[in-house]
Parts: C-alpha cells; structure tokens; sequence
C-alpha cells in the first residue's frame, strides 16, 4: 500500500519504521529539515509506564488554583485563553473526576508497557546507543507529598508494578550525588523505569526505516488541496532549512499554491503533533487538541560524579533531572495558553532551581540550551490510533506527556490496525468516538 505519514516526530518516525517493516511503501513529509525538531526534540526522556498518568486527575484542578500566584509552580494558565482552550479545559475538567481518571490511567499504562515491549525489541535488534539509562527515583521533599502519592503506590501494587518506598539515606545510595543540604522526606525508586534521548533514538529508527524502503521529504509541509479528500496531499516545499513558522500551512486554504505539487495515495497517517488539529480542522473535524507548553534545560555536565545516574522527579514541582549521556536535561511546567514562541522566565527559573537544589555541581552553566515545547494534549490525556472517520485517514495523535512512552507501541497496533491484524493489546480508550465530535 502506498503510505504517507505527516510529521516526523518521535510518532512519525516510529510509524513510518512499523508500516515499512510490514511492507508498505512509506513516505514522511516533515516541514522541518529534521526528525524530532518539535515536541520530540528535548523532552525528559523519561519513560515510566508504571508511574504514567494523564493530566486530568482528580485534585489538578484544586493544585491550579492553589499555584496560581506562586512563583515556582508546576502548572500555570496563560490568560487570555483562546475559545478552543476554554473548551479543552472544560473537557479536561470532566476527565479530573476519579472514575474518568482511573479508565484513562489503566489504558494508558496498558499502552505504556506494551510499548516498552516494542522499544526494547527495536533496541536489541539494532543495538542503538542512545544514552539509556535504568531506574527513575521520585522524590519527595515532605510529608504532603508522601501523602500525595499513596493513591499512586496503590495503583502500582495493583498493577503489579515493581517499586520500592526508600527513606532518605537509601534514597541517596540509588542517587549518590543528591544535596545533602536539601530536605528529603523519602523516594519512590522505580527500577524497571528508564531514560533515554528520544530524539537520538529518531535519528537511528529513521535510518532504519530508510534501509526498509520509507523515504523521508524534509522541508516540506502538506496540507489537503480539498476537503473531500483526505488521500490527496498538497506538498508546500521549503528551501532546505528555511522553515519559517509563521508561513506554516495551518488552515485549509482554497487556492492551492500553482506550484505545489499533488499526490494521491492509499492512506495518509497523521502524525503531526500540535499541528493535527488545524489540519484535520481543514477536513470538517474539530478536535480538541491543545498544545501544553513544558520547558527544558539541556546542560554539559561538569562533574560526572555530582550528577544524577539516571531519571529524577522532584514531585513537589514535576520537575525531573535525567542523565543523558555527557549532559544532564531538567524538564518540567505544564501551560495552557501563551506561545509557542515565547518562553516564560518565572518557568524556566523553576528548572535552574531545582537543579540547584538537588545536583548544584553537576551543569556547567555556560551554553545551556533552554527549550520550550508544546506537548499535543487531548483532554483526557489518551492519544487516538486509528479510525479518523473519514476514507483513507488514519490518526496516530495526542499522546500528551508521554509521547515517547507510548510511541513504539502506537506505532506497532496502528500498523496492525491497517492490515486488519488483531492488536497485541485491548484498544479499548484510543479511538476517536470516545470525544464525540461534530464534523462539519
Ligand atoms: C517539557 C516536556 C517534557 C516531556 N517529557 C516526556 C517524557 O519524559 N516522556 C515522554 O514519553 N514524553 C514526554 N513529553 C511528551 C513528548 O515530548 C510528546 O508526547 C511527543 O514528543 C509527541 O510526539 P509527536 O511525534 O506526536 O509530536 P512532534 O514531536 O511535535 O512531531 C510532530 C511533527 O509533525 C510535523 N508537522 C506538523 N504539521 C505538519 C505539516 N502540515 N506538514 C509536515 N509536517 C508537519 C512537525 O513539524 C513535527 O515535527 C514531554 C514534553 C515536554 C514538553
């Protein structure tokens, strides 16, 4: 079948290796020059299938507002709020209640771990090196956050997921190079959960796919010349490198470029990140898809011996530490509304904060790349694979916090999906109709 799969993120690039391993002529379109330039380019790398959650739980509501005015805070509101932000909070208030939670949480972990199956298949196949790293320590700074997490422990002893509750001084054998200055109450060490740069793991997966025949166009970002026809993409070519955003196709435009060029094919797989929606905006479909903004911090490391080992979270301020490689990355705030374009200051001091508070020797702090990116979140936190409702149009969209956790398993039951094969997993929680849209 001829494939073409939009957007070359960590999704992207994992679909287009599936789709091609089971014989399909794939190609991805990227507007980027890249893979991994957007979402998936320096996030935390951390993927903890256990200790996965959707952004809608019960309390996030109460936390908001209990932060609104703190300056180190792990969520934050950009005001004003645009009409489809309002809507998406209001869904997302609806997913916070504990039964919404508790459905979208095991599905979430259902995917989480079939998709480190996938992972660890692909890794070993093709022994990639891409700065892996075993284990993630939660900490936590008092007291509350004990109390907080207990839901959490229990979800995980009923899961069957291996953890281990250690006091302060274990905590510091897991992590050696911890501030001892710095309060800790006690950890949550998680030693099945890992860490790796996801944007390296694209790079090697992408070469891969290339050797099974996918190509890869880059500079090039396509949008539908018509609404009746989600086969057939219109390719807006970029010179190479030369991507400006502002000039980024987003709407349907009824007056194709003369130029570009057209190509039909036997399915389209969007994989485009925050961009889906504006694209399938142009089909007659409206989905609620916000782009919730996060930051990081990606460092050179002065002092191997004062940096963490491998993945932290500070619970307190869903910040996380991980160790990549000869660089230490800390990630973290969660945003509705603002810009892609603008990074918050209050945001990323949090970040030098915390890294200060637990590893203040491990960074050098010269040339330190600070990012922001937009995580494609639905309401309820769960992506949607498959059916788009319209002919020929797959989705593989909306994987929120956890993109690079979910991405290979994704990727495995949408191949599976298009040759009408029986999943690996029960896919009950990623299809479209579970948001009741309205098409136009
Ligand atoms: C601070 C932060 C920390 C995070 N930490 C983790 C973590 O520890 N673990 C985890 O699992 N996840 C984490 N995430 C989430 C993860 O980054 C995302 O879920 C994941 O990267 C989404 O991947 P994607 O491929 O869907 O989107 P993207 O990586 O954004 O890819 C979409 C691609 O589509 C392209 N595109 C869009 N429109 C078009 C078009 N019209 N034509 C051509 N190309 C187009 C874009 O250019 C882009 O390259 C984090 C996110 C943030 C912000």
């Amino acid at each position: 079948m001829k494939v073409a799969i939009i957007g070359a993120g960590i999704v992207g690039v994992t679909s287009a290796y599936e789709l091609a391993r089971d014989g399909h002529a794939v190609t991805v379109f990227e507007r980027h020059s890249a893979v991994a330039e957007e979402c998936s380019f320096a996030h935390a790398g951390i993927i903890a299938p256990g200790y996965i959650t959707p952004l809608a739980a019960p309390g996030m509501p109460t936390k908001i507002l209990q932060h609104l005015f703190s300056h180190h805070t792990p969520v934050r509101i950009g005001l004003p709020l645009s009409g489809a932000e309002l809507t998406w909070l209001w869904q997302w208030l609806r997913a916070c209640k504990l039964p919404a939670y508790q459905s979208n949480r095991s599905h979430l972990v259902r995917l989480a771990a079939y998709s480190r199956e996938r992972l660890h298949g692909i890794v070993k196949q093709h022994e990639f090196d891409y700065e892996r790293s075993d284990g993630h320590l939660v900490l936590l700074r008092s007291d509350k956050e004990r109390k907080a997490v207990a839901p959490s422990l229990q979800f995980l002893r009923e899961t069957g997921v291996l953890f281990k509750e250690l006091d302060a001084a274990a905590a510091r054998v897991v992590e050696p190079a911890l501030c001892a200055d710095t309060p800790l109450q006690s950890a949550i060490h998680l030693p099945h959960d890992e860490a790796g740069n996801c944007r390296q793991f694209a790079l090697l997966l992408r070469a891969e796919a290339q050797k099974l025949g996918a190509k890869f166009e880059f500079d090039t970002a396509v949008d539908w010349p018509t609404a009746q026809n989600p086969r057939l993409l219109r390719l807006n070519r970029f010179a190479h490198g030369m991507l400006q955003p502002a000039a980024l196709p987003t709407q349907h435009s009824s007056t194709p470029s003369a130029s570009a060029p057209i190509e039909q094919f036997d399915t389209v797989v969007l994989c485009a990140g925050v961009g889906s929606a504006a694209l399938l905006q142009s089909l007659g479909v409206q989905l609620p898809l916000a782009a919730v903004y996060g930051y990081s911090l990606s460092a050179n490391l002065r002092e191997p011996m004062d940096a963490p080992r491998s993945a932290i979270m500070d619970e307190r301020y869903q910040v996380t530490i991980t160790r990549l490689g000869h660089r230490v990355r800390v990630a973290g705030g969660t945003e509705l509304g603002g810009r892609a374009n603008q990074k918050r200051k209050a945001s990323i001091q949090t970040l030098y904060k915390v890294l200060q508070d637990w590893f203040p020797g491990a960074a050098q702090h010269s040339n330190v790349q600070e990012w922001k990116g937009a995580r494609p979140a639905l309401p309820d936190g769960s992506p949607i694979i498959g059916e788009s409702g319209l002919p020929g149009l797959l989705l593989n969209v909306g994987h929120g916090s956890n993109g690079w956790a979910l991405a290979c398993g994704s990727a495995r039951v949408l191949a599976d999906s298009l040759a009408k094969r029986a999943t690996d997993i029960d896919m009950q929680g990623f299809d479209l109709s579970r948001l009741k849209l309205k098409t136009a």
